[in-house]
């Protein structure tokens, strides 16, 4: 399957694109048809719209992995992490561009695209969102001191070559 082909067939998983309830604007991701946080849950099928997730949130659970599914050996230790986007859905993702020690619940984040795994040797390459420390807002250079810039591990670095 072509790249671009990929693309067209998984926007959801490329763009972070779900769903937002016009009656109490929860929103959700994957989209849903109903809205099951309001009591009317038929009411909502003609209020849901779609909803474009910026992909910013924060850590709040992540575990680093050292034994890789086939597929993702090259990457270990890599750091699995439920992030609640500033949204409200919670996305489940691998977060690269940092070492895992400096990983910490509470950490800002953004998703991007990226290479998620080959398959095999046809060398079939899936692509979906990862996420990276959200850039470091000015006062970062406060009381904390300067943020040190991340080296990129020689995973990452193949897959910005790939991207
Ligand atoms: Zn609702």
């Amino acid at each position: 399957m072509s790249i671009a082909r990929f693309w067209r067939e998984t926007p959801r998983r490329y763009n972070l694109g779900g769903s937002k309830c016009g009656n109490c604007n929860t929103v959700y991701f994957p989209p849903r048809l109903v809205c099951p946080t309001c009591p009317q849950h038929r009411a909502t099928i003609e209020k849901m719209v779609p909803f474009q997730l910026s992909g910013e949130g924060e850590v709040v659970s992540f575990t680093v992995v050292q034994d890789a599914a086939e597929g993702f050996e090259m990457q270990v230790p890599y750091v699995l992490a439920l992030v609640r986007t500033v949204e409200g859905p919670v996305l489940t993702g691998q977060v690269v561009d940092v070492e895992p020690k400096d990983v910490a619940i509470g950490l800002k984040v953004k998703a991007t695209f990226r290479k998620l795994r080959e398959e095999g040797k046809a060398g079939v390459i899936h692509y979906g969102y990862k996420f990276t420390p959200a850039a470091a807002p000015a006062s970062a250079a406060g009381p904390r001191g300067p943020v040190e810039p991340v080296r990129p591990t020689e995973a990452t670095a193949r897959d910005r070559a790939v991207a």
